[in-house]
Parts: structure tokens; sequence; C-alpha cells
């Protein structure tokens, strides 16, 4: 028998709920990826690069073109100063950079500070270094930060603190005077903070993106992460990258090239590419608040009580007009009854806490969206 090193976890919640969606033929509006392809010109980029011959191991780091246009437009949109040589890596995925910064970083018994709800991996990757997590519950129901808890909750023993913005699920995004508190409270303390900015270019209602990014004078503390699944609808190549100041990144790489060494080459040069133009980035937010205005206006047409949704691609709606049920159970019957599959809120507490609250995915086609409504009138 296996000791298990992660005796409390289950298999992800974003796995059951797909799973559940087929297994039912329900419209999966749980698990966040985009029911639509990405830009035929990507596709013709990645099919050109792994036509003709770019199909070996790609360079531990990530190829230079990419690192440099990652670089760059971070100068351009942050003003910051990342060295595209010593400064940048491509990783598999944002998950593998968050997973590679925690066994970097993490020692037993290490104190890291999340926001909860928080995105499911940060946990179990503490804990399989022996760190302890210390939980902060962002204040329902707007979703905000109690920077007074944060001081409270940082230790001598703190060694990192977890920042998804904008976050999932909540949708809820940071502001400039938020982004200062943070600055503030690093500068009183030798913590680091790791910034996980998969959704930077998904902010709605004209809201800029604060990226940690801009606060260049603790840039030897934190490190961002952002993922192209995310930014370019291409969630199954699992790219993204890590940007961090040269002393960490040494030893980020140390770890990075015996977890997966380097990162599907074709996909690289086409991404690199790709980037040359930025209207394919900075154009997603109008994209997807469409979507979002869509949904929501669907949404509040049935018995759900929608939360606000500032960014990300999701939306979170109360059910208790609809049904007493806990929210997992909820998500279940919803599923198997009415066709749509969502993700309970309480899967991303520690304490599972039940607000009667399921988190939509709104990265779907119109009249996916629609259908669902469809469906959630009948409710
Ligand atoms: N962080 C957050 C907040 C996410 O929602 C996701 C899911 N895309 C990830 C990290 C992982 O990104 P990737 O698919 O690039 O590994
Ligand atoms: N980030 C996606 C979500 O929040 C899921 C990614 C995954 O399935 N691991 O739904």
């Amino acid at each position: 028998m296996i000791k298990s090193k992660l005796p409390n976890v289950s298999t992800t919640i974003f796995s059951v709920m797909s799973k559940l969606a087929i297994d039912y033929n329900a419209i999966n509006l749980a698990q966040g990826f985009p029911d639509f392809d990405t830009d035929e010109e990507l596709i013709n980029l990645l099919n050109h690069y792994s036509s003709n011959g770019y199909n070996q191991y790609a360079p531990m780091i990530g190829i230079e073109k990419l690192r440099h246009s990652i670089t760059d437009k971070f100068h351009k949109l942050y003003k910051s100063n990342y060295d595209y040589q010593t400064e940048v890596n491509i990783t598999s995925g944002a998950s593998q950079a968050i997973f590679n910064v925690i066994s970097t970083l993490i020692h037993p018994n290490d104190e890291v500070i999340i926001f909860e709800p928080a995105y499911d991996m940060y946990q179990p990757c503490v804990e399989l270094f022996g760190g302890k997590v210390v939980p902060i519950e962002l204040k329902y129901p707007e979703f905000s930060i109690d920077f007074n808890e944060l001081e409270q909750k940082i230790t001598s023993k703190t060694k990192l603190i977890i920042v998804n913005n904008p976050n999932n699920p909540s949708g809820k995004i940071l502001t400039e005077n938020d982004l200062k508190s943070f600055e503030d409270i690093l500068k009183k303390t030798d913590c680091y903070l790791l910034a996980d900015e998969v959704y930077e270019h998904i902010t709605f209602d004209e809201q800029e993106h604060q990226s940690f990014a801009k606060l260049h004078s603790l840039k030897d503390r934190i490190f961002i992460v952002g993922s192209f699944g995310k930014l370019f609808h291409i969630t199954g190549w699992k790219i993204g990258y890590i940007l961090a100041e040269e002393s960490f990144m040494n030893e980020f790489r140390k770890c990075h090239q015996f977890n997966t060494f380097s990162t599907h080459t074709p996909s690289q040069y086409a991404l690199a590419d790709y980037l040359e133009n930025e209207s394919n980035y900075l154009n997603l937010s109008k994209f997807f608040q469409d979507k979002r205005d869509l949904f929501i206006n669907g949404l509040s047409q049935t018995k759900f009580d929608v939360l606000p949704s500032e960014g990300t691609y999701f939306v979170n709606a109360n059910y208790s007009k609809i049904s007493d049920l806990p929210d997992n159970e909820f998500a279940e019957f919803l599923t198997k009854e009415y066709k749509v599959a969502t993700i309970p809120l309480s899967a991303f507490y520690n304490q599972k806490k039940d607000y009667k609250i399921v988190r939509f995915c709104f990265a779907k086609k119109d009249k996916t969206l629609l259908d669902a409504i469809n469906n959630l009138m009948t409710l």
C-alpha cells in the first residue's frame, strides 16, 4: 500500500465535472476552456513549424524569440525590466510554472498564504513539499481582501503569498490601491509573492489589469506566471511562462530542468510569431466582455442571483431561490437534470465553505451560452 503524500486530495473538481457533463450529455460550463477554436493563423503557424523540422528539444529555458516577446510585452505594458536571457522561462503551462515556484521555494514547515476561494492546485502543491497553507478568506460577497488580516497572518514562517489576479473563481480584479497595499506590506516583510496572472488580458468595463510586474522595487521577491492557453484559446497546448529576478530564476531552472526539462518546440515558435501582433491579445477583454454580457443578461432572467464578474471568463451565481441542496449536490443535480455543468464554489475552499454558489464558464460560443440559458430558464 502506498503511503499517500496527499491523503486528503481526490480527483480535481474540473475533471469530475467535465466527466459528469460527458456522461449526462450536458453543456459543459464547468471546466474553464473555450469550445471555439483558436485563430487559424496560429494553427497555420504551428503546422508550419512542425512541418519544417522544428520538432526536437527546445532549449531548457525556452526559445529566444518567445522569451524576448514576453519581456518586451511586459516592458511595454508595465514598464518592467526583465532580461530575456536570465529572467524569463517558458513552462509547460502556468501549472508547471506554479508547481515549480513552489518546489523551488518551499521547505518543510514554511507557511504559504493563499486567498480563498483559491484555484485548487495551490494547496496540494505546497503540502507536497511539506509547507503549510494559511488561508485567508476573501470577504464575501465582494470577494475583497482584508489587508489587516493579511498583515496579522504573516509570521516569521511565512515564505510565500500566492495571489491570483484576475481571480478564478471569484471574477474579482485588484485595483491600483490593492496593489499599493501589497507593496506596503511586502516592504515590511521578507516574504515572496507568486502572482498568478493567467487571465491578465481578460478585464472588463475599461478596468486595467494591475500586474504585480508594476512593483519594480520588489522585483526580486515577485514571480509572475502567465498562460498562453488562456490568452489564445489553446488550453490543450499547455504552454506558459514565468518572469522572475535572476537569482531566483537560477534556482527555478535547477528544478525546472529535472521536472520537464523543456516545452513543446513548434508551439513556442508559433507563439513567438503570433505575439508580434498585439491586437491578438489586446482585443481579448472586449471579446469576452460581450460573452459575459450575453450570458449574464440571460442568467438574470432565471432564478439565479448573479454576482459581478470583473475579469476572467467565469461568473458566479447564487441558487438559494432554487434549492437548499449543498453546492456540490446542486451542481450534480443541475448537470443530470438540466444538462448544464458548473463548478460548486466550495471546491475552492479548504473548509468546503458553502455559500450556495456555482461557477459558470462563459468562454463558449454564443449558441452554447444561449442553449444553457434556455435550459436554466426551466428551473
Ligand atoms: N491558474 C489559474 C488561476 C487557472 O485558472 C489555471 C487554469 N488555466 C491555471 C493557473 C493553469 O494554467 P495552464 O492551463 O496554463 O497550466
Ligand atoms: N483553470 C481551469 C478552471 O478553472 C481548469 C484547468 C484544469 O482543469 N486543471 O476551470
